[in-house]
């Protein structure tokens, strides 16, 4: 037998032994107190009476995060070190901070808040564009032992006014305005009046960081309003400064909330010493950004849990450079945007979502700003690894973007899947780059990774004890497909409880498994090897002649058709089958123009590519082609259930019935686009489409 792999070893140890494996990961960082031990195991009683598994980590310890990711590296002597490249190309502007500055900035901010009133514990809220004074806020409230909420900066007054509601927070910091893309500056100053307006819970204190682009005019002071740059010059006058407040191990660092494409928003709660040893680990061990000389661009939000992570958290943990891009993959100006950046920043470690590289895709199909201009002049050798997370990544977008690296980044370079959730805090599953014998990572030392398998997420991740479970809670066979789950503990990143909401915390992801399973919602399988592939939310499973099929599955094998750059499948009703898949599909930029009905050699070609890769069961119910027409979240995942109630709605002739939209949709003219594009598909082929469902219906 061929020896275990590193990265099998290492996970093996964090499973049989987590309380030693922790123990000597929490080395690594920098504790106020020692924590006692790493692990510790309870029992929690709900008001209903249920009784479940709890679990701590480093109980005992304190910590502060601020002081890890920043002071701790100017005591190192570090302090000259670049910690923040920001670039923004709508504004044209740049700017850089150096570890040094990076603490000036925060331990001053952190003065300025304490005087505003805000003490350990409290929440404060932000809502912020990709600018650095958004990074100095979380730090800065971090410093304070107070808990920060950040909420993507250009949600609606109404999903503001919920997560607020929610959170209660002290104080909101937000700024003037916010850039979306090239579509020019949004004023923040309506969106935040009409949230406090809306909201029952109202903030003390509103501080405003003004922005040149677009200014918050009047500051209203009389409504708690504050000018922050104003604040912070006087704080730096009088030399106010805060030092680092620690917080017990399992104090709150931050809240987060879930994208929620249903129902209310979940505060996940990331606790202050599980998060700062797990991520500390992960950014070495999976990501392999060690420290200086290491650079980090993650294209991503601070709103969601990958920024929280990779482009703050992890990358300033570790002393390396993160850059934040207050930009798009395309439009800012082009699709050469991401490219550019690695070039000047020399960035070593790329992180973003497959759907930006999707968007790439649909604007440059045949990558000529990657090759042809940033590749063929050497300007992205610095490149060691491209991760991906936040949806699915099909093997073809994988694959294509492995030969990229191969030919113009680093030697080795790698496109690494990554799948994890707002809970988990890191990745649950991955391929790590840097696993060193004795789970030493100081030295930096590289083993050569684990194989990549194109439409794999990769294996567990040390901590996360993942298992595919039927709907009984059953273990299956590996290969089978069915509900990922895992044991508890969860890994040190992850949540241990929603915020101050227990009984929903087992409602949504102990209770389905009777406690025994974390549920994750998602749906996949485990191979013979350990290698896991996440296929779609559970949600998003339809059941085709009492088969299940991942609609992610069969995006999968429509995308393996080169003309075609993105597809969403969903379940359309059939009498005889129960459901039969249909597709929305997205042609590359140069197929033109786009009727809803593709022509009979597409149609054709695609259901081939179905019944190959699938199987013929899973044929296609019929295809709509458009642009511009599958809605997403602002995090990129695809809206699919917007789809299938479109869908849905049009076999009832309800054409024009409202669909629920949630708050967090990306874009909802998709939605009217979408809509068009199904009457329009159903005026064609509808009278085929009912006759084939009253046939069915009658046999
Ligand atoms: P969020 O909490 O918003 O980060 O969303 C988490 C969800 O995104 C997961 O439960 C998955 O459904 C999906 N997801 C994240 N990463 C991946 C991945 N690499 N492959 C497939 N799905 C993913």
């Amino acid at each position: 037998m061929a020896p275990m792999h590193i990265q099998d070893r290492v996970y093996d140890a964090s499973i049989a032994d987590p309380e030693g494996f922790w123990n000597h990961q929490a080395e690594s960082v920098f504790w106020h107190r020692e924590p006692m031990r790493a692990f510790q195991k309870g029992k929690k009683t709900l008001k209903s009476g249920v009784t479940h598994d709890h679990w701590s980590w480093f109980p005992g310890g304190e910590i502060s995060t601020t002081y890890n990711c920043v002071d701790r590296h100017v005591k190192d002597g570090n302090g000259e070190n670049v910690a923040i490249c920001w670039d923004s190309p709508v504004t044209g502007l740049k700017e850089q901070y150096t570890y040094q500055q990076l603490l000036e900035e925060v331990e001053t901010l952190a003065g300025v808040l304490r005087e505003e009133g805000v003490k350990k514990g409290d929440v404060v809220l932000i809502y912020m564009p990709m600018i650095p004074a958004a990074l100095f806020a979380m730090l800065a409230i971090a410093r304070l032992g107070a808990i920060h909420a950040v909420v993507f900066g250009g949600f609606s007054p109404a999903a503001l006014a919920q997560r607020m509601e929610a959170s209660r927070p002290r104080a909101i910091m937000t700024a003037s305005c916010g850039i979306e893309g090239n579509k020019g500056p949004m004023g923040y100053k309506r969106l935040i009046e009409e949230a406090l307006q809306k909201s029952s819970f109202k903030p003390e204190k509103t501080i405003v960081w003004q922005r040149e682009q677009l200014r918050w005019e009047p500051v209203m002071k009389e409504n708690g309003q504050r000018n922050w740059q104003r604040l912070v010059k006087s704080a730096k006058n009088r030399g106010l400064k805060a030092e680092a407040v620690p917080v017990g191990s399992d104090d709150g660092l931050y809240i987060i909330y879930t994208s929620g494409t249903t129902g209310l928003p979940k505060g996940v709660v990331r606790t202050a010493g599980g998060h700062a040893v797990g991520l500390n680990f992960s950014i070495k061990y999976l990501f392999g950004v060690h420290g200086p000389g290491d650079v980090m661009f993650t294209a991503s939000d601070i709103g969601w849990v990958v920024g929280h992570s990779y482009i703050v958290y992890a990358p300033l943990l570790a002393g390396a450079t993160t850059v934040l891009f207050e930009g798009k993959p395309v439009g800012t100006p082009d699709a050469s945007t991401f490219w550019r950046i690695i070039e000047e920043y020399k960035v070593t470690t790329m992180f973003t979502a497959p759907t930006a590289l999707r968007a790439i895709r649909r604007e440059d199909g045949d990558n000529d700003y990657f090759e042809k201009i940033y590749g063929e002049r050497g300007g992205l050798r610095t490149l060691r690894a491209l991760f991906l997370a936040g949806e699915r990544s099909e093997p073809s977008i994988v694959q294509m973007y492995q030969k990229l690296l191969e030919r113009h980044c680093a030697g080795g370079a790698l496109v690494v899947d990554n799948w994890w959730s707002s809970e988990s805090g890191s990745p649950i599953s991955g391929i790590a780059l840097s696993a060193a014998a004795g789970q030493d990572f100081s030295s930096g030392h590289r083993h050569k990774p684990l194989l990549i398998k194109p439409g794999s997420a990769g294996k567990a991740m040390p901590g996360f004890d993942v298992r595919v479970v039927d709907d009984e809670g059953k273990e299956l066979k590996r290969g089978e497909m069915g509900n990922i789950v895992m044991g508890i503990p969860l890994a040190p990143t992850a949540f241990t409880t929603l915020w101050e909401d227990e009984e929903r915390f087992y409602r949504s992801y102990l209770k389905r498994f009777n406690g025994k399973w974390i549920d994750t919602g998602d749906a996949g399988m485990i191979d013979e090897e350990g290698y896991i592939s996440i296929m779609s939310r559970a949600d998003d499973v339809i059941n085709v002649a009492a088969h299940r099929f991942s609609t992610g599955a069969i995006e999968q094998a429509i995308t393996t058709h080169p003309d075609i750059a993105e597809a969403a499948v969903v379940g359309i009703p059939d009498a005889l089958k129960g459901h039969l898949p249909f597709a929305f599909i997205t042609l590359s930029m140069h197929h033109h123009p786009h009727p809803a009905v593709p022509n009979d050699m597409l149609f054709k070609e695609v259901q081939k590519l179905v019944r190959e890769q699938i199987g013929a069961i899973a044929s296609l119910g019929g295809i709509i082609q458009g642009k511009g027409m599958i809605p997403k979240t602002r995090s990129g995942k695809t809206l699919r259930r917007v789809l299938r109630e479109l869908i849905e709605n049009a076999t009832h002739g309800e054409m024009d019935k409202e669909v629920v939209i949630p708050s967090t949709i990306e874009d909802r003219e998709a939605v009217e686009v979408a809509r068009a594009k199904v009457k329009e598909y159903f005026r064609v082929k509808g009278k085929d489409l009912h006759k084939a469902i009253e046939v069915r219906a009658k046999l």
